[in-house]
């Protein structure tokens, strides 16, 4: 799974943020024109409409002043004195050359644009008003004062008519005459009433509620936005069963942060927790009670991390978590408080995890700053952890296992191995090896072991410590049981055809075998196919199956026996104690362990242990077979102790077929005795 490249996260992703963003900026964009226009229009409403209006009424009183004058003077200025509007008449140099009312005007201005700029205003200040000043340019600043004045007079003048309130907008304006050589300046009559203020106030108010409702209607499209994609991510990223954040999320987490520059310089951990026997636990209770575990289990670990870290349900049974460390040590000690707390999810059972640690500590280059982790592949490193945590999957027990690069090499021997285990069988490229088992007292050959070896064409000579786990764990190793008893059937039947003086060989029967309930049978038509004594194949059981179910073993034992077959409890001593399977099972033949034979076991108390167990196997009438036994003061003191046969390096070790040939004439002719001190001698060397 890539989920970088998921397209829908990238969508999701994008949805998050952009568009809100864009959202807001359009409508503040909208509300800045808005209001811009909205000032715009308030100004040109008082100023503009008015200002041409004036304009034109000026320009009419100097066309009527220029006409007189054209026709002689025919009116006085009386007729234009009548008029109750200030004016001057002023030459090119603006020396007054008539006057009607106060000459207030400062020959001080600007030419203004009217509304559609199709005229150009000439207008001068008007020098007597104070309360606005004037302002080089800026006629609409004029405009507003008066608006402010009105909406002033207004508040403080409460219980006045508003008709009477206005506020002038004094300025001159300057219309030339007679080709330019004078000018007719007169008073603008121009002023600010309250109707003005309510009309721009409804303005104002139509656009306020335009702007208003744009951006509310925004706003919630945006929050809808928002509150749609969150519940979307959290449909995308939530784990089913847990109900915590899911695999997909983790891993795109954990990349970003781990790719993070200011995060180059902690130490990080991938981490696989793996519920062991998940489905064990579903079988004996429920699917249901097994997920409320799960989301038991990832409510737990979450709870425990800190503000950096994080986990999420992975597969059926598995979790990972990304954890900060400061030192391996501390880490192992930290994970292995979370699996305590976690053995006890359940107040009934006590819970297994197998624990997988990828660590990813601080680089640093050869400059000796920090080394990047843009390159890092979360997936993989994940696998890491998993690798681990299978190194453990031998034992139901928790454990905490961290990655090293020889388990990748370990992972490759096991898919190799697993790759070629049927190719194998087919071209019969695994070869039986008999290990001989001696009578101590009589140096008689009693039995041999029957003990597999692969004769790889890539590998070489492969030892059984190398391929049974991986066959026991993949479940090859019921194909591997049916060969050995197969060929050693086989064997066993051309042997006495061809005379020789055969004796019982013992094959071992895994115990994944055993939960097959027709296995008496199945072992029993083989051998009978192949046409050999039953009584020459004896089935070896090792002791850990005792600890399957007893009841399936004691009826396939009790068939196999029925059958003809001998069975022997295999390694016993070896790890757990056994001495109630001995109790109910019928077997034939006790296999002391070759540990009883080595190291601290050794010496008396050894001894004592030893000859117990014996005497204990003769109790219940089975033989014994000291396993692994390598020096003679061994073989003297199990025959004192009347042991019934020795399998070991001090008379053999497992031979190949044809010197097993040699061994079987041997016993017929001379003492093995001899020959097991020759062993011994080349054993010491
Ligand atoms: P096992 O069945 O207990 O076999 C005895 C092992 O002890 C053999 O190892 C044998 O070589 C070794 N041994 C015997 N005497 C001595 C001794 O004096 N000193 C030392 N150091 N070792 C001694 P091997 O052949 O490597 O087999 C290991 C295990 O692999 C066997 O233990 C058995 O559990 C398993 N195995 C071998 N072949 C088969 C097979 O065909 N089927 C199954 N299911 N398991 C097999
Ligand atoms: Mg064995
Ligand atoms: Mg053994």
């Amino acid at each position: 799974m890539k989920v970088k490249n998921d397209k829908t996260y990238r969508l999701l992703k994008k949805k998050h943020i952009i568009p809100s963003i864009i959202g807001l900026l359009v409508t503040f964009a909208l509300l800045a024109v808005l209001a811009g226009l909205f000032s715009g229009l308030m100004v040109a409403y008082v100023v503009d409409s008015k200002l041409e209006n004036e304009y034109r009424h000026v320009e009419n009183m100097a066309k009527l002043y220029e006409y007189n004058e054209a026709n002689g003077g025919k009116y006085d200025y009386d007729e234009f004195n009548r008029s109750d509007r200030e004016f001057l008449i002023v030459d090119s140099e603006n020396n007054v050359l008539h006057e009607k009312g106060e000459n207030t005007c400062s020959f001080d201005g600007d030419v203004v644009l009217s509304a559609d700029e199709a005229l150009k205003i000439q207008v001068y200040y008007d020098t007597e008003d104070e309360c606005i000043k004037i302002d080089d340019k800026s006629f609409e600043i004029r405009a507003k004062k008066a608006l402010k004045k009105v909406l002033s007079e207004v508040g403080d003048n409460n219980d006045k008519d508003l008709s009477e309130i206005s506020t002038k907008l004094p300025f001159w304006i300057s219309i030339p005459i007679n080709d330019g050589e004078k000018s007719f300046v007169a008073k603008a009559n121009i002023s600010v009433r309250p109707t003005d203020v309510i009309a721009a106030l409804v303005i104002f108010i139509i656009a306020a509620t335009v702007v208003s409702l744009f951006f509310i209607i925004a706003i919630i499209k945006i929050i809808k936005r928002f509150l749609r994609q969150r519940k979307l991510m959290n449909m995308f990223f939530r784990d089913t069963v847990t109900e915590g954040r899911n695999w997909m999320w983790f891993v795109i987490k954990s990349e970003q942060l781990l790719k993070k520059k200011k995060n180059d310089k902690n130490n990080y951990a991938i981490i696989n927790i793996e519920f062991v026997k998940y489905n064990n636990y579903c079988v004996c209770h429920s699917l249901e009670e097994g997920e409320v575990a799960l989301k038991t289990i990832n409510e737990m670990i979450e709870r425990t991390l800190d503000k950096k870290e994080f986990c999420a349900h992975h597969g059926t049974a598995s979790f990972g978590v990304l954890m900060q460390y400061i030192d391996e040590a501390k880490l192992k000690n930290r994970v292995s408080n979370l699996v305590n707390v976690l053995e006890g999810v359940d107040a009934v059972h006590k819970f297994g995890f197998h624990v997988g640690v990828r660590t990813l500590p601080v680089r640093y280059l050869e400059n000796k700053s920090y080394a990047d982790r843009k390159d890092i592949n979360t997936e993989v490193e994940y696998s890491n952890a998993c690798v681990a945590s299978a190194s453990l999957s031998n034992s139901d027990e928790s454990g905490i296992a961290f990655f090293d690069e020889k388990l990748i090499e370990e992972q490759k021997w096991i898919d190799a191995v697993t790759e070629r285990q049927q190719s194998a069988i087919d071209n019969e490229e695994f070869m039986v090896y008999y290990q001989p088992k001696y009578d101590p007292n009589t140096g008689k050959l009693r039995g041999a072991e029957a003990l597999i070896r692969w004769q790889s064409p890539e590998f070489g000579f492969v030892t059984p410590g190398r391929i049974i786990p991986i066959f026991e764990k993949n479940g090859f190793i019921t194909e591997i049981d049916h060969y050995m008893i197969t060929h050693v059937a086989r064997d066993q039947k051309r042997w006495l055809d061809e005379g020789f003086s055969c004796v019982p060989v013992s094959v071992n029967v895994s115990r994944a075998h055993f939960i097959e309930s027709n296995l008496a049978e199945q072992i029993r038509d083989m051998v009978d196919k192949e046409g050999a004594p039953r009584n020459l194949i004896e089935i070896e059981l090792t002791e850990s199956a005792f600890f399957d179910d007893k009841k399936a073993l004691v009826t396939t034992i009790t068939r196999l026996k029925e059958y003809g077959f001998a069975v022997s409890m295999d390694d016993f001593g070896a790890g757990y104690s056994s001495l109630n399977s001995l109790k109910d099972l019928p077997l034939d033949v006790l296999k002391l362990d070759a540990d009883f034979f080595r190291g601290e076991s050794e010496g008396d108390r050894g001894e004592i242990v030893v000859s117990e167990a014996i005497k204990l196997a003769k109790c219940l009438n089975m033989r014994t077979v000291a396993e692994g036994v390598e020096v003679k003061e061994q073989v003297d003191f199990l025959a004192k102790q009347g042991c019934d046969m020795i399998q070991g390096f001090y008379f053999a070790k497992p031979m190949p077929k044809d010197e097993y040939e040699g061994r079987m004439r041997e016993s017929k002719t001379e003492d093995p005795g001899e020959k097991a001190e020759e062993n011994e001698d080349i054993n010491e060397e």
